[in-house]
């Protein structure tokens, strides 16, 4: 029960039988803005009353609202308009209070049944065409006013996501896309929980809380993870993973290298015997004497030619 329904009526507690908002109007069968709220009185014509100190601005009839008064109250800020009404009890210029009778609830215009549509409006637009006004001055002006502004804003805290909500009133949803309980005002609030449904992420900001996401909207902050500390450690570790890879990456051209010094060593190794064998002094001369070593060849030649020089000289001499 609300509490302008209560200041509406006398002893009576009214119900909300259509809350404002999109829905399937019931006459047309068609999704359009309901501008305002239902109030149901038990089928029953009762009195409904001034809210406040205000100037009745306007009264008549037309055919979608029925009998119609619209109450200008300064002292709240806004203009009021209560429709469908069995009989109209002000007249236009009149002063009310919040004891003045403005009507009795009724059926007329476009209803399925008795009832009180009743809806705030900003009073700066009471001069203009004020039945046409816009959503987003509903969303402003009028809605929050009717169910109240709810949620608590709290202060940054960089351990906790976090939505800052920056337009003045944001529908608050007992669901995502869900029922509008009501309003939060511009401010950070903590983020509970997300659900990604009908097109928008929706923000759990409360006990069955959820806001609407758009840039337009809000901005996010992300909870910021302890990374003084961690981004060193995730660093040694990828350090760590990275090191044998660049290892192994690192073996195996190395491999063939070693195996190509170890090719050339082989082949180093009969040179690095022959300069190295303590012997090879004692092998030289022995190679000198061999009659295959060049040096040998001429030596042998030499002896041979000096024996046929010897034989020559012995025939000589004869
Ligand atoms: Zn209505």
């Amino acid at each position: 029960m609300s509490k302008n329904g209560q200041r509406l009526f006398r002893n009576f507690d009214p119900y909300i039988t259509s809350p404002f908002g999109y829905r399937i109007n019931p006459i047309s069968k068609e999704r359009s803005l309901h501008a305002g709220v239902d109030y149901g009185t038990n089928g029953k014509n009762i009195p409904c009353y001034g809210l406040a100190d205000g100037e009745v601005s306007r009264t008549g009839f037309q055919k979608a609202l029925g009998n119609y008064v619209y109450v200008n109250y300064p002292s709240l800020g806004h203009g009021a308009l209560y429709q469908h009404l069995d009989s109209i009890k002000v007249k236009k210029g009149e002063k009310v209070t919040k004891d003045t009778v403005i009507g009795i609830t009724g059926a007329t215009g476009e209803v399925t049944g008795i009832h009180l549509h009743f809806a705030w409006f900003p009073s700066s637009d009471i001069n203009k065409d004020w039945y046409s006004i816009k959503f987003e001055d509903y969303e402003k002006y009028v809605f929050p006013t009717i169910l109240g502004i709810i949620g608590t804003p709290v202060s940054r805290d960089s351990k906790k996501d976090q939505i800052e909500v920056i337009i003045s009133n944001l529908r608050v949803r007992s669901t995502p896309n869900g029922k509008i309980l009501g309003y939060i005002k511009k401010g950070i609030y903590n983020i509970l929980d997300s659900k990604f449904e009908a097109g928008y992420t929706w923000y759990k900001i409360g006990n069955d809380m959820w806001i609407a996401y758009t840039k337009e909207y809000g901005k996010l902050y992300l909870k910021v993870e302890e990374v003084k500390i961690e981004e060193p450690k995730e660093d040694s570790e990828k350090d760590k993973e990275d090191a044998p890879q660049e290892e192994i990456k690192k073996d195996e051209p190395e491999a063939p290298k070693e195996e190509e010094e170890k090719k050339e060593v082989e082949v180093e190794t009969p040179k690095e015997d022959i300069e190295e064998d303590p012997d090879l002094s004692e092998k030289e001369e022995n190679i000198e004497e061999n009659p295959e070593n060049s040096n040998g060849f001429i030596e042998f030649f030499k002896k041979i030619f000096e024996f046929f020089k010897k034989i020559v000289n012995y025939l000589t001499n004869m």
